[in-house]
């Protein structure tokens, strides 16, 4: 049995080829920490989660890079608007964006390399491709990639350069189809930058955002790895610029397979805090829904599919969820501290069906259906007592190694319940405006739904007591 998976490059499933057997090295685009992370980054770190767990799932072992962009455009702009340093501002979300992973159960990357920690190797890459003729340094002190040098720029994008302006440049880190050109390598430094610079052969500058993730990837996993991931978004141009630079620079294929993740939208619309349906994580638990909850609605569609996400959907997830959990514990009643045995015939097959769907491209449906299945034919053998303490057992390691995928199947014990937390954040708000005694009466208030405070330097954490 062999895992498929849709290669954008080719736009075929293709079956999993790695380059060292049974490692799988894979890079991730991750967040531009400018902002809290939204619902729509959030399908997509948990496509790449789900596709994480389903190589570890299958046998590999994985080495995954996630990088942060922690200097850019955007990120110059915001921190000067807010009138702090570059790594002030940074600091803010890249410790939100850690927080809102741990709390959806997204499986830690083994590398997060932020960028302005490797600027020494942007500029060696960069001074590599000047050596070779694919870059030029521009009078300003800036240096460009010059696309007409490589031959094969658009090819994972399929993009037309019939239209291109001979000599048009870009700066820009984001830019349109119509504006493509010679792209910013290097960027020289402009009073808006304020004090971000880096002293580099063509002056004091900064890089452009799309060397960040070659230097990075090549660094943490070699000259060519296996699977390079990102949101649809990012295949032009960022993924296409990675590419020519990367391969530009070493002669090498850079990645072997690209897989993209699609849209997310809200009631068929797309996200947007204008129009008022723009969410965090933090505001879906402020609403009452469990990490969890959205963590069923976030994996739920396939992940090439647009996902449109509603209330309606969590309020499903919600009440799927209770099945399980009911299944769950009927069966955990039955065991009484019996060891597992054989399955019973309505379980046998689960897990084989379970690996059969992901290994078709991550086919989530399938394997949530296999999953109900199962549910389905147990509580009517549950029903009908036909079920040994032994084979339940069993039935229940069965669904904790399909929870190695899923991560959703077991309420994990140290999340918090959305009460507990709507309460912390009024007690919060209470020792703010010094209110002590209202700030005690929340405490306790805590501490009879079961939980404990803890007072932290990372500001206060609850645990189940
Ligand atoms: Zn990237």
């Amino acid at each position: 049995m062999s895992l498929q998976l849709y290669n954008t490059l080719t736009r075929k499933n293709e079956r999993l080829e790695t380059c060292e057997p049974n490692h799988v090295r894979m890079y991730t685009c991750g967040p531009t920490v400018y902002d809290y992370a939204h619902i729509g980054n959030f399908r997509a770190y948990m496509f790449e989660d789900l596709l994480r767990r389903t190589l570890k799932f299958s046998g590999y072992k994985v080495t995954h890079v996630m990088n942060l962009t922690d200097v850019d455009d955007k990120t110059i702009r915001a921190s000067i608007e807010k009138n702090l340093s570059l790594k002030e501002y940074t600091t803010t979300y890249s410790q939100a964006f850690f927080e809102d992973l741990h709390i959806l159960n997204i499986e830690k990357a083994e590398f997060y390399p932020a960028a302005t920690g490797h600027i020494e190797e942007m500029i060696e890459l960069i001074s590599r491709l000047i050596e070779k003729g694919y870059a030029y340094p521009s009078d300003d002190g800036s240096v460009y990639f010059h696309l007409s040098t490589f031959k094969e720029y658009g090819k994972l994008s399929r993009i037309d350069l019939s239209g291109m302006q001979p000599g048009a440049r870009v700066a820009q880190d984001e830019y349109e189809k119509q504006h493509v050109g010679d792209f910013a390598l290097w960027k020289a430094w402009h009073e808006e930058d304020g004090d971000v610079g880096w002293d580099s052969p063509w002056g004091k500058g900064r890089p452009g955002w799309h060397i960040e993730c070659s230097a990075m990837s090549m660094k943490y996993l070699g000259e060519s790895f296996d699977i390079h991931t990102g949101g649809i978004d990012n295949m032009f141009p960022h993924h296409e610029d990675e590419i020519a630079q990367s391969e530009a620079a070493t002669g090498k294929p850079f990645v072997r397979y690209w897989m993209h993740c699609s849209h997310l939208v809200v009631d068929g619309k797309k996200m947007s805090k204008s129009l008022g349906n723009f969410y965090t994580l933090q505001d879906l638990l402020d609403r009452g829904y469990t990490s969890r909850e959205l963590r069923y609605v976030l994996m739920g569609t396939h992940y090439r599919q647009t996902l449109n996400f509603t209330f309606e959907g969590l309020e499903a997830a919600r009440a799927a969820l209770q099945r399980i959990d009911e299944f769950a514990s009927r069966l955990k009643d039955l065991v009484h501290g019996e060891s597992a045995s054989s399955l019973p015939d309505w379980a046998q097959h689960v897990r084989s069906e379970f690996s059969l769907a992901l290994n078709n491209d991550l086919n989530i449906s399938k394997a949530r259906a296999v999953l109900f299945d199962m549910l389905h034919a147990g509580h009517k053998a549950l029903d009908e007592g036909s079920v040994h303490a032994s084979e339940a057992a069993a039935v229940l390691d069965t669904i904790g190694d399909l929870d190695r995928v899923f991560g959703f199947l077991e309420a994990s014990p140290d999340e918090a319940d959305s009460d507990a937390i709507a309460i912390l954040k009024a007690r919060e708000e209470a020792r703010k405006n010094k209110d002590w005694a209202e700030a005690d009466r929340l405490r306790d208030q805590i501490t009879r739904l079961g939980w404990t405070l803890q007072d932290t330097p990372k500001g206060p954490k609850l645990k189940r007591k």
